[in-house]
């Protein structure tokens, strides 16, 4: 998902190094409720100026999500209507699957939420990520390997890196995503039950996916920008950027505090709250597993979403730190970005030609 491609430089002057220690003094300190426009006037000290503008930037963000959401409700009844009728009858057949589930496993509801709230996605996570190990560890075959982001790294990815890498990401996955679904399904049975009867409708569906990844945009962002204070980045997130140069698996590779508050939690919010069916569960957790893989892998492939963002984050560290880019763009952590090639590049690509062959390198190479 590339961001909206709006140019904006009104703060990037190399002061990228500083923007850390901003994060962290606006995120602890904001609720002495500086001014919101502080940001465009000089304060005094620069410390405050930069308390200003973040604090600014949020108020622009929370203007900007909410009349992107009244929109979006404006136009929701006419474009799920639509949807709906080309969706026709095949409700009534996904809704006789589940009851037929549902009457399989009777009485033992947990055990069917623990199927389609961690089983499922995991299971498609190895799916795709084996398929990207095979190309990463062989090389092979040519077709995947050239749409390579990163010329030059991981020819061949280092065995044993690899090897402890995939420990910790099932490390992760075993001791802490499978408890926390465990330990979730009697507080989510008493707050919406995920396995009752009827399916959600395809609007509602819909609706929840659009707001689980708004949830996640701004709860990723924040709590990684957070993560790379140097306080926290030391001891917890140096571990997940080990990997200049990520691959698939990578997206989970990260120390258990940084893997609860800023991957899991992200994304469990929304369905927490909305109190949603197994079944958008299972879809949402699927979805956001691959495409965290996506954005990892090292390849940019065609039709598939962009990867360059957040390859951009591993490369330079203090660029990119979002999902969707727009928090990005909004605070002003984009800015170095938009100047390389690696912008130019971060589209979804509709042909075979890899993007690092028609838009290549400078001969020098950029910052
Ligand atoms: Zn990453
Ligand atoms: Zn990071």
């Amino acid at each position: 998902m590339p961001p909206g491609g709006v140019e904006r430089n009104t703060q990037g002057r190399g002061c990228e190094k500083r923007q850390d220690r901003q994060t962290v003094v606006a995120v602890t300190e904001e609720t002495n409720g500086k001014k919101g426009q502080a940001g465009r006037r000089k304060l005094p000290p620069e410390k405050s100026e930069q308390e200003g503008h973040i604090w600014g930037s949020m108020q622009n963000t929370a203007f900007i999500l909410g009349s992107g959401l009244l929109l979006s409700v404006a136009f929701w009844n006419s474009l799920t209507w639509h949807l709906q009728r080309f969706w026709g009858a095949s409700g009534y057949f996904w809704q006789a699957q589940w009851e037929r589930l549902l009457w399989k496993f009777e009485g033992k509801e947990w055990i069917l939420f623990i199927i389609g709230a961690a089983l499922v996605p995991v299971l498609l996570f190895w799916a795709f990520n084996g398929l990207l190990l095979v190309v990463d560890t062989t090389g092979k075959p040519n077709f995947i390997s050239r749409y390579r982001i990163q010329l030059g790294k991981n020819e061949p990815v280092d065995s044993v890196k690899l090897r402890q890498s995939i420990r910790t990401v099932l490390f992760n996955q075993c001791t802490i995503s499978l408890p926390v679904v465990v330990f979730l399904y009697p507080f989510l049975k008493r707050w919406g039950d995920p396995c009752r009867r009827e399916l959600p409708t395809l609007h509602w569906f819909l609706l929840e996916l659009a707001l689980f990844t708004l949830t996640e945009e701004v709860l990723f962002y924040y709590s990684h920008r957070l993560l790379h204070h140097p306080t926290f980045y030391k001891k917890i997130h140096k571990k997940h950027h080990e990997w200049t140069a990520p691959i698939g698996v990578i997206s989970l590779y990260a120390h258990p505090i940084e893997y609860v508050a800023s991957n899991m939690l992200p994304a469990t919010v929304g369905p927490l709250v909305m109190g949603s069916h197994l079944s958008s569960i299972t879809v949402w957790f699927s979805l956001a597993l691959i495409i965290t893989s996506i954005s990892h892998c090292g390849y940019h492939l065609p039709f598939l979403p962009s990867p360059e963002f957040h390859d951009y984050h591993h490369l330079k560290f203090n660029q990119c730190y979002g999902v969707l880019g727009v928090l990005d763009h909004l605070h002003g952590t984009d800015t170095v970005f938009k100047q390389t090639k690696a912008y130019e590049r971060h589209v979804l690509l509709l042909g075979f030609t890899p993007l690092s062959e028609s838009i290549p390198d400078s001969p020098k190479k950029m910052e």
